[in-house]
């Protein structure tokens, strides 16, 4: 009796503690975004956060209106700001709403272009530099749910994805979703030469998920866990 108190008292020592190690990195969240989002770039950045779409392209769109564009960037904050903690060195391409080198004479489509090139030049500037691409998904059937992780046709891609995809598990222990090799037809990830992958953080057109998405505390969470699984792929293979 005294041993299974004793357990269940560390077990909520270490709860509380989590919680609140994440309530204080919420809590000085800005301040260290301030800090840590100095506008240089790093040239030898080990890992490139990229919040898909941005400006006129705001990626899926929910049927209540939510738009992919500003939980993606949201989500790469937090991705950066986690590994910042670590002293992983993390840059990102999208570093606002805006898309990467708009021109205002430019047609939307040629923006589109633009803007794309921009995030393939800043992976050839960073060719050591794992690029991990942040995004949402969307579905006609709104029962799809889950975090999935695509990757890069290559051996080191693919473990990269196998370990976000694994810690991914852990936000929710019902996804069933396996990792998956990125369709041939994407431009930015046919053209960079980094270990790379996409993160499909969630469904857009599944209700909870939707919720889920837009809370800071999820973010956070979703942050956390696929920098868990960046280091897991780097420094423990
Ligand atoms: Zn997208």
């Amino acid at each position: 009796m005294k041993r299974k108190l004793k357990e269940k008292l560390q077990f909520y020592t270490i709860v509380f503690l989590t919680i609140t190690a994440v309530l204080c990195i919420m809590e000085v969240k800005d301040d260290i975004l301030t800090y840590v989002m100095k506008n240089e770039r790093i040239y030898d950045a080990e890992i490139i956060i990229d919040a898909g779409h941005g400006g006129p392209d705001g990626g899926a769109v929910s049927s209540n209106g939510v738009a992919e564009a500003d939980i993606n960037l949201s989500i790469s904050d937090k991705t950066r700001l986690t590994a910042a903690f670590l002293g992983i060195r993390a840059d990102m391409t999208r570093r606002d709403r805006n898309s990467l080198d708009y021109k205002p004479d430019d047609t939307i489509r040629q923006n589109k272009m633009n803007d794309l090139k921009a995030r393939v030049k800043i992976g050839e500037g960073n060719r050591n530099a794992d690029f991990v691409s942040i995004h949402l998904n969307k579905f006609s059937d709104p029962r799809y749910f889950g975090a999935q992780v695509f990757h890069r046709n290559d051996a080191a891609s693919i473990l990269l994805a196998q370990n976000i995809q694994g810690a991914l598990y852990q936000i929710n222990d019902k996804n069933t979703r396996s990792f998956k090799q990125i369709p041939n037809d994407n431009y930015i990830f046919e053209r960079i030469p980094n270990t790379g992958v996409i993160v499909e953080c969630g469904f857009l057109s599944n209700a909870e998920e939707e919720l889920l998405l837009q809370n800071d505390a999820y973010q956070l969470k979703l942050a956390m866990l696929v920098i868990g699984g960046y280091t897991n792929y780097k420094y423990n293979r």
